[in-house]
């Protein structure tokens, strides 16, 4: 089964990998070789996995695909966010983002090199604001294509990456089986060890998926992208909301927070949207009914799209009605370092590289005749 898909053996957790080796006739001691190899020494070809039989390693390699995404372009300076273009093996093009060690990442000190992955090509939720929504959904990544963004992005840096988030291109909760083996897999002592809590999944809000995480073992963080405090104002700008008005989301985060940990919220301020005095009383209130921290980001302009953030003074505003209803709330300030405004651009940014791309690839072919 494994084998005829042809996945790649970063896909796999250990226990697969072993159960795997063993229809095949081989120790289960081997699967530890093998995820050290993959996570430890960082080698992806069996063909390179010298400590194991010869025959064993091309029997492998016909059963796995040895190839990873390749690095495109990356762009961006090393102080400052990076972003990585991915193309995948059927040629679809992803991005990663890499953060640096921030003073002000959701307003807390911050030392932690965050990598925002991608978990879909393209989204279908369509929010109104969304570069990564703009061209719909072409597919689910698998967990495989998930957990090498950062392997690549490691590697490609010569940073190690403690801390995950998915806010990348695409819902996450929509591809929650790969990116729940994904997370285990990053998770994992054998694997890429990131500690549970330096792991964030943000969901535009998925109602049943909410409450199927809740019965999820590993402690990983949720963020929901909440961006309107009644049904009028997040239907305008989140279709997502006509499935799941906010009366069935809200029951079903009363469900996680009741069964597992704490949401934690982010609010995109938009100007003449969703800024009002109104929606942040509004907001105070399901913050406080769910214990939520709400982290506030002023919207980050995409070309092409008719929304503009806020004035500085109405963003305090709105940030110090959330206070004095005693809600913890940051509100971002370094452009830079915000994560959503990064992750949420996917598209110009990958515009920008394939065309960057397509010139290298266009030129090197008559260079070299
Ligand atoms: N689909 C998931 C995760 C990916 S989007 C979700 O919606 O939560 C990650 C975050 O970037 C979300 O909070 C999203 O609302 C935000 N985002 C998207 N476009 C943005 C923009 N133009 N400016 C600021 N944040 C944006
Ligand atoms: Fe998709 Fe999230 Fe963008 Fe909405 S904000 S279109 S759910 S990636």
């Amino acid at each position: 089964m494994l084998a005829a898909a042809k996945s790649s053996l970063h896909d796999l957790l250990l226990e697969e990998l072993a159960a795997h080796l063993k229809e095949h006739g081989q120790p289960a001691y081997r699967a530890r070789q093998i995820a050290d190899w993959l996570y430890r020494k960082r080698v992806s070809s069996p063909g390179e996995m010298t400590d194991l039989p010869q025959a064993l390693r091309m029997e492998l390699a016909k059963q796995f695909e040895s190839s990873k995404s390749e690095v495109v372009c990356i762009l961006g300076s090393e102080d400052t966010t990076q972003k990585f273009l991915f193309r995948l093996r059927d040629g679809n093009l992803i991005e990663s983002v890499l953060i640096p060690a921030s003073p002000a990442l959701y307003g807390e000190a911050s030392d932690r090199r965050t990598i925002c992955v991608s978990s879909q090509v393209g989204c279908a939720y369509g929010c109104k604001f969304c570069a990564s929504g703009l061209e719909g959904w072409t597919r689910n990544l698998d967990a495989g294509e998930i957990v090498q963004q950062l392997i690549a992005v490691e590697e490609q840096s010569g940073e190690r990456i403690d801390n995950v988030v998915f806010m990348g291109m695409g819902e996450p909760l929509a591809n929650l089986k790969s990116v729940l083996r994904a997370i285990r897999i990053i998770n994992a002592p054998w694997g890429l060890g990131v500690g549970a809590r330096h792991i964030t999944v943000s969901t535009s809000g998925l109602a049943p998926q909410i409450r199927q995480l809740a019965a999820e073992p590993t402690q990983f963080r949720l963020a929901l992208s909440l961006h309107g405090a009644t049904d009028e104002v997040r239907s305008r700008i989140m279709p997502v909301n006509r499935k799941y008005p906010l009366k069935v989301l809200l029951e079903a985060c009363d469900d996680y927070v009741r069964r597992k940990r704490r949401i934690m919220f982010e609010y995109i301020l938009i100007a003449d949207v969703n800024d009002t005095e109104e929606q942040a009383h509004e907001l105070a209130k399901i913050a406080r009914r769910l214990s939520a921290k709400v982290n506030l980001i002023p919207y980050n302009t995409v070309e092409g799209l008719e929304w503009s953030r806020p004035s500085r003074l109405r963003q305090e505003r709105f940030h110090s009605i959330l206070r004095d209803h005693g809600i913890v709330a940051t509100l971002r300030r370094e452009k830079g370092h915000d994560i959503a405004a990064a992750c949420g651009q996917l598209r110009l940014q990958t515009r920008r590289c394939e065309a960057d791309a397509s010139v290298l690839s266009s030129t090197s072919p008559a260079l070299s005749s």
